[in-house]
């Protein structure tokens, strides 16, 4: 191996030279560097402890800075290989990934379950040395982290307490290997035409290529077709298929995965349950929710409750509505099923409802956006906002792939943030979805001097063709514009503690505020004006066009809020201790929020919860309002442009002001304060309910 590929891993700092690191030098790097920094740590936790131990003076300079340092060196070098394991997957990467990952780890637990550690921030955190309100929020969060993870906790309870976090942990574990075995397991094999009529021939595709499993003739047109419960299969049958009969047997199979029989998640939700209930209640809390809300921005349950109750009162007359113009549909379409119309109805007749009032053909649109223009426009809107400038770079920058580009950004003639974006599909290597992450983050150090933030954009966009440049569908847009929201509240910070610059520290149910604010912009004339010229002629978008895209942007909102509120509630009350004492069961308590959260009855099959795996095996546990609370906060801080749109003057003065709050401030202070900072006022949801085109009064 060549010596200096090697030390390119360990360097850092700075832009990463992707150009030299290799899956081999990682390999070798990272446990030497996993070795240096443990003995740093522990040099580090000794120091401490001695300084405790003779009551010395603990300062911000010999705890948090030389902890930070150490963090920050393995951040650099673990972020590097955890990036390019998204974005250039192979199966050397994925194995040095997965072989490292436990150590990894187990080196981050050295810190967060660090009891002298933990004691230095304690003591650090009301010592006279706490100079400004920053530091203060920074270690009031890792305390309370800490605490949660059970650091205060006596032995005995400790060690329940652990038991438990590790029983929690396989109960997930098998919670979401039931839910993936259930839909897997269940299959049913089509062979008449008559049970294919309607079907998009890419979904016809899909369903003749499981048909045939090793067999490599696929026959479309002749079947046979197997029919599954996963996504790409699921969707476009509820949405397409003619024959409702074979829909009917798809929902009912769909909403009842693992509900019965081997894969039955019935009795783990329970367990999950109430183990949850234990441990929130041995750190002292009442509930799990309560435990949730503690380090988001909600305050409290009943804070998540009304937020959500507004939404779900504006949102029911019309889904009822909504229910009624699909009923409405299909007896004008000489059907019989708005006699009977059921769940499994609704994908349906919503897609052939939404051809009859649009006509909008999102395929057609492509080639008024191609990615130069709509980069062009995005550009003009952030100077036209935060009076920023976004350029190429002219030096070149070493990426891991030919199609990266890489910008800079200047503030008054200086370059203050760079960002990577790297927009294509690229099945074979890189994960889908798009995302931000950090490459590196704004901070200051003792000298003052300044690091500038990096930010990684990541997309997954329709790749340029020989004939033609990336033609981007109005939802890739739309994604574009959402993840460099995320990346402009990364670049432009004014934090000098790294911990609190950027998009760190930020509570979880507000992170999503800048993002969905920029995709807004999508939809407002001018933005999309300078967006939107075809890649040919320049022409730009027709108005009949635009305003088919503003209508459709609602269609069937009151269904989808009062989904998303039914979920958010039963969640939120699922963990709250009133339940836990009600002594029904969690299914029971799911009917009883349906009946004033949906529309359609759930059916006596629907056994929704035991495929809720946001809440029983991801991160969204007493946290799934987090998605509509976010989206309150963002519509109502686009808000305070609606009225200004034709008067440039104010547009500046307002986006600075969002700069200067919402983006620059990072998780230095709450949430609730700088929105405050910007709006002059608590959040309101008048301003989503409006913009969804839902009424606040009946
Ligand atoms: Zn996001």
């Amino acid at each position: 191996m060549n010596n200096k590929d090697f030390q390119e891993i360990l360097k850092g700092y700075g832009i990463p030279n992707f150009n030299k690191i290799t899956s081999e030098s990682i390999e070798e790097g990272i446990p030497i560097l996993i070795n240096i920094l443990s003995d740093k740590l522990e040099a580090l936790e000794n120091k401490i402890d001695l300084n405790l131990k003779d009551n010395s003076s603990l300062t911000w300079e010999s705890v948090i800075i030389p902890l930070h340092e150490i963090q920050e060196s393995l951040r650099w070098s673990w972020g590097i290989l955890s990036h390019l394991n998204g974005v250039n997957n192979n199966k050397k990467l994925r194995e040095v990934y997965s072989n490292l990952l436990p150590e990894i780890i187990k080196f981050h637990n050295k810190i967060n379950q660090n009891k002298v550690f933990f004691k230095a921030f304690k003591t650090l955190y009301k010592s006279k040395n706490i100079i400004n309100n920053t530091q203060k929020r920074v270690l009031d969060c890792e305390i309370l982290s800490m605490n949660n993870q059970g650091i205060s906790l006596k032995i005995d309870h400790q060690k329940e307490f652990n038991k438990i976090s590790q029983r929690l942990g396989e109960l997930s574990t098998s919670f979401s290997n039931n839910v993936l075995d259930a839909t897997n397991n269940w299959s049913l094999l089509l062979t008449k035409r008559s049970e294919v009529e309607g079907l998009p021939k890419r979904l016809l595709d899909i369903m003749a290529t499981s048909a045939q499993k090793d067999k490599p003739k696929i026959d479309y047109k002749n079947g046979p077709w197997e029919l599954g419960l996963d996504f790409p299969r699921y969707i476009p049958f509820i949405t397409f298929s003619k024959n409702r009969a074979l829909r009917e047997k798809l929902y009912k199979a769909y909403v009842s995965r693992a509900s019965k029989g081997i894969n039955d998640n019935t009795k783990i939700i329970e367990e999950i349950l109430s183990l949850r209930s234990k441990q929130s209640k041995l750190l002292g809390y009442k509930d799990w929710a309560e435990l949730s809300l503690s380090s988001k921005m909600a305050g409290n349950i009943e804070e998540v409750e009304n937020l959500l109750e507004e939404l779900r009162f504006a949102a029911f007359k019309t889904s009822e509505e909504e229910i009624k113009a699909l009923k409405e549909c299909s007896q004008r379409n000489k059907s019989d099923e708005y006699l009977t119309f059921s769940p499994w109805d609704i994908s349906y007749w919503s897609e052939i409802l939404r051809k009859e009032n649009f006509d909008l053909d999102q395929e057609a649109l492509r080639p008024w956006f191609p990615l130069n223009q709509v980069l062009d426009g995005l550009f003009k809107l952030c100077e036209r906002l935060f009076e920023i400038t976004i350029k190429p770079s002219e030096e070149e920058v070493f990426s891991w792939h030919k199609d990266v580009l890489f910008f800079n950004v200047f503030e008054n003639g200086k370059e203050i943030a760079s960002f990577f974006l790297d927009p294509y599909s690229r099945p074979k290597s890189k994960r889908g979805g798009a995302w931000m992450d950090e490459c590196i983050s704004r901070e200051k150090n003792l000298k003052g001097e300044i690091t500038k933030p990096i930010a990684y954009l990541v997309c997954n966009q329709t790749p340029p063709s020989n004939e033609q440049p990336s033609l981007m569908s109005f939802e890739e847009v739309q994604t574009l514009f959402h993840e460099f929201g995320h990346g402009l509240q990364h670049m432009l910070t004014k934090i000098d503690y790294p911990q609190a610059s950027g998009i760190n520290n930020i509570e979880w149910d507000a992170v999503e505020l800048p993002s969905q604010f920029m995709e807004n912009w999508c939809y407002e004339k001018n933005t999309l004006n300078s967006i939107a010229k075809h890649w040919k002629t320049g022409e730009p978008l027709p108005e009949k066009e635009f305003n088919k895209l503003i209508k459709a942007k609602n269609f069937n909102s009151g269904l989808s809020t009062l989904r998303q509120v039914h979920f958010a509630l039963t969640d939120i009350k699922l963990h709250s201790d009133l339940f836990i004492k009600s002594g029904i069961s969690p299914n029971e308590l799911r009917r009883e929020i349906a009946k004033n959260t949906t529309i359609l009855e759930p059916i006596k099959e629907d056994k929704f919860l035991c495929a809720f795996s946001h809440i029983f095996a991801g991160g969204y546990s007493a946290g799934y309002y987090s998605y509509k609370w976010a989206e309150v906060l963002s519509a109502d801080a686009f808000s305070a442009f609606e009225n200004i749109l034709e008067n440039e003057e104010m547009i500046n003065t307002i986006g600075k002001q969002f700069k200067n709050t919402i983006l620059s401030l990072g998780g230095s202070k709450s949430p609730n304060d700088i929105f405050k900072l910007f709006r002059g006022r608590e959040p309101s949801t008048e301003a989503l309910i409006r913009h969804s085109g839902l009424s606040k009064t009946i």
